[in-house]
């Protein structure tokens, strides 16, 4: 792109105008497993609110989109799957998809490359072993990501979800990637686990940030990823604000309300040539010519 004009609008199915995908990040317990990985305290406050989204968080909201007919994909750390066998079979049996999202929700800065891939081969195989299939996405706790770990994405034929350098689908070093957004993700407005966390947001006003973001999204023909977790948006009156906020998506005719993999499958077919990134990290600017300069 070398001027100012707006790229040829992103080739959505016919008859579509832009897309929503709703997605469920179900950490449950896992990254209170991953921050006392070390030491465990005996101390149950976050565990317990985090465990009211396996036990009634992730259904109310499941129920929700049982009545609307909204497929949505949802991304399950490995250990809340060993810890809730259930989940992934329930998912799929209801038609959702289901895709990685780390073993214990590792956090990448804080884990080797080596580590990564041995967890990620861990995760694979919990969920071959409870679903009798492979997930096609993966989605990286906290939405980091490095070279080495889309390398491994691109190895195992995954797409990824994690990124957000484009807000309509492109690749990212072959991997083809469904971007995020934080600005549509519920834990930034509602996460509070105590002392000195700010109060959550109320739903009726990110009821109308998201409605804006919606519209917006419509106009511009890009893709509306929303990002929901089981024990921060499965409780009071969020799912009842989420269910206002698809009804107002699905009363739009021409946006596609599809799964990330369905979204991911159709990049690959139909706009695979279009917006293809080289990840780049720049040298410290301590090596830069008008730093060094004597
Ligand atoms: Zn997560």
């Amino acid at each position: 792109m070398s001027t100012l004009d707006l790229p040829a609008p992103y080739p959505w199915p016919e008859g579509k105008t832009s897309a929503f995908c709703f997605t469920m990040d179900v950490d449950a317990h896992s990254p209170w497993m991953w921050n006392n990985r070390h030491e465990v305290p005996q101390l149950l406050s976050h565990l317990e609110q985090r465990n009211f989204g396996p036990r009634v968080g992730i259904r109310r909201i499941a129920a929700i989109l049982k009545d609307l007919g909204v497929k949505g994909s949802f991304y399950v750390p490995g250990a809340v799957a060993e810890a809730h066998p259930w989940m992934l079979p329930a998912l799929i049996e209801a038609g959702h998809e289901v895709g990685l999202h780390g073993y214990f929700h590792e956090l990448v800065a804080q884990v080797s490359d080596e580590e990564f891939s041995r967890v990620l081969d861990s995760s694979l195989e919990i969920f071959r072993r409870q679903t009798g299939e492979t997930p096609k996405g993966f989605r990286s706790p906290a939405w980091e990501m490095t070279p080495h770990m889309l390398a491994e994405v691109k190895r195992h034929g995954f797409y990824d979800s994690s990124l957000m350098g484009l807000d309509t689908p492109h690749t990212v070093d072959g991997v083809v990637e469904v971007p995020v957004n934080w600005g549509t993700d519920d834990a930034i407005f509602f996460k509070f686990l105590g002392g000195g966390d700010p109060a959550p947001r109320s739903p009726a006003e990110i009821l109308g940030m998201w409605s804006e973001e919606f519209e917006a999204s419509h106009r511009f023909g890009s893709l509306f990823m929303l990002t929901v977790h089981d024990w921060i948006s499965g409780r009071g009156a969020r799912p009842v604000m989420l269910e206002s906020l698809l009804e107002k998506v699905l009363a739009k005719g021409d946006v596609w309300v599809a799964t990330v993999a369905e979204v991911a499958a159709h990049h690959a077919a139909h706009a695979m040539e279009r917006d293809q990134i080289t990840s780049h990290i720049p040298e410290t600017l301590l090596e830069h010519p008008a730093w060094t300069r004597t």
